[in-house]
């Protein structure tokens, strides 16, 4: 096993894997950029450098600075938490170019993950369902591009083959706008990704969003933890995750959860990662896959008992999985509620000094949250501050849970979507259960009116 390991993020994700290296005796090194100087993780850290500017690009996004902060600690093995360089193919080929471990798939993985049109190409190889569309790229003849579209049927979307984080995607619904759909797609594409391809898939009306958590080790074992239901979405931005996701078969997510460990064997995967699915009327098409360990790890952690994290960091060291398939036994349910540091409804960041931070607790709660009392939430980053998780027997009582959970939570100085949250728990569609990805942002116009 490792003896040290540094950990290449911020906030909560940082001080999450400190926690994992702390229980199982490893010695963590945090960087921090001046932003984060003063943050109580980066001080309860084991050792601590500084990598630049509160700007991400000069810091957090800095591979030279990183690397040599992982050369002058010695560290062994670099962890690389979510966001910033954890799906970077380049970064983690630099890292074990340097002659350290990374804590994630192998940089060809992440390479064909990062992709989206050989992601697709990958997964319908190894019997993974995809949403009909192109095979491959479109190309440039139109009359291909229309033939294409007519055989999908309409609507349809062109997606960038580059893209990430919601952009670059366009849906079309007549012929007489395909084409110069396709040609803004593609100029948009080569302007924000550096990459001009772009693909079609039929346009699905009401899915939900569906993912299927796995992990596998160098000895070609997969798992799979169960789903995530993350259909509670604004702006493609995922606020609330629960597990297992209310009203779909069991039998169901068993096929597709048995098709994505089998086609990590098939790809050499290790790791942790995570197959997305939207999922409409019965049926799951894959959309992409995340390399790297996600936000809302913790409500699958809580039904399946694994530790996420720490299972990563022992595959990384080359152990084996320490559990089959047949071993994995999830219990109860479990609700993630994203919290951020905004304006509940208009959305608009809301960084500052936090002068109350009182945070819950009691049976079935846990708090995921690198903030305190007088700590300042800087400017420059996302505005997720923490995670509340909640776990019951039954979704009734972790919804139970979760209310008096926020209702018990202050915090005071910043504004956060607490509000939003309080009032979601509450409504009869959500309380219900299987609320599709249009759902919030729908729910949140009537509520404007
Ligand atoms: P990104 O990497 O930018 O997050 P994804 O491919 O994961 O892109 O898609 C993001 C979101 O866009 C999905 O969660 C869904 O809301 C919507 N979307 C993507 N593809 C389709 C599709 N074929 N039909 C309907 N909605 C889609």
């Amino acid at each position: 096993m490792f003896k040290k390991i540094l950990i290449a993020n911020r906030g909560e994700i940082a001080l999450r894997i400190q926690r994992a290296c702390r229980e199982m005796g490893i010695k963590a090194v945090m960087v921090y950029s001046e932003a984060d100087r003063d943050a109580k993780y980066v001080r309860l850290a084991d050792e601590a450098v500084c990598i630049g500017p509160a700007s991400s690009t000069h810091s957090y996004l800095n591979m030279p600075a990183i690397i040599s902060a992982a050369e002058v600690t010695d560290a062994e093995a670099i962890h690389p938490g979510y966001g910033f360089l954890s799906e970077n193919a380049d970064f983690a080929e630099r890292v074990e170019k340097s002659g350290f471990t990374f804590i994630g798939p192998t940089p060809d993985s992440i390479r064909t993950m990062g992709d989206k049109v050989s992601a697709k190409q990958a997964m319908i190889r190894a019997g993974v369902p995809c949403v009909p569309g192109s095979e491959g790229a479109l190309p440039d003849d139109p009359v291909i591009i229309k033939r294409t579209a007519k055989a999908v049927g309409y609507p349809v979307i062109i997606k960038a083959a580059g893209g990430g984080g919601g952009r670059g995607m366009r849906v079309v619904h007549t012929e007489a706008a395909l084409l110069h759909a396709v040609q803004t797609t593609k100029a948009e594409a080569g302007a924000a990704f550096g990459n001009p391809e772009v693909y079609m898939e039929k346009f699905l009306q009401n899915p939900r969003h569906i993912e299927i958590q796995i992990l596998a080790d160098q000895h070609r074992n997969a798992v799979y933890l169960g789903e995530r239901d993350c259909s509670m979405q604004r702006r493609h931005q995922k606020v609330i995750e629960e597990a297992p996701a209310p009203g779909i078969p069991r039998r169901l997510i068993e096929k597709i959860g048995e098709r994505c460990a089998a086609a990590c064997k098939k790809i050499g995967y290790r790791g942790a990662g995570t197959f997305e699915f939207l999922f409409e009327n019965g049926e799951f098409y894959f959309i992409e896959m995340n390399t790297r360990v996600q936000v809302e790890h913790p409500v699958t952690e809580w039904i399946s008992g694994v530790d996420i994290v720490r299972t990563q960091i022992a595959v990384a060291a080359g152990e084996k999985l320490p559990f089959t398939q047949r071993q994995i036994q999830l219990r109860g349910h479990a609700i993630e509620c994203r919290i951020n540091a905004e304006d509940a409804y208009k959305f608009t960041p809301s960084p500052g000094r936090i002068t109350t931070w009182h945070a819950p607790g009691g049976p079935g709660v846990r708090v995921d949250s690198h903030v305190y009392t007088n700590y300042f939430v800087p400017p420059n980053y996302d505005s997720m501050i923490g995670k509340i998780i909640v776990h019951g027997d039954t979704r009734e009582q972790a919804l139970a849970r979760m209310r008096t959970a926020l209702a018990e939570t202050v915090i005071e100085g910043i504004k956060t979507n607490i509000p939003l949250h309080r009032e979601l728990m509450v409504d009869a569609s959500f309380v219900a259960g299987g609320t599709n990805i249009h759902y919030l942002e729908e729910w949140l116009s009537q509520r404007e009116r």
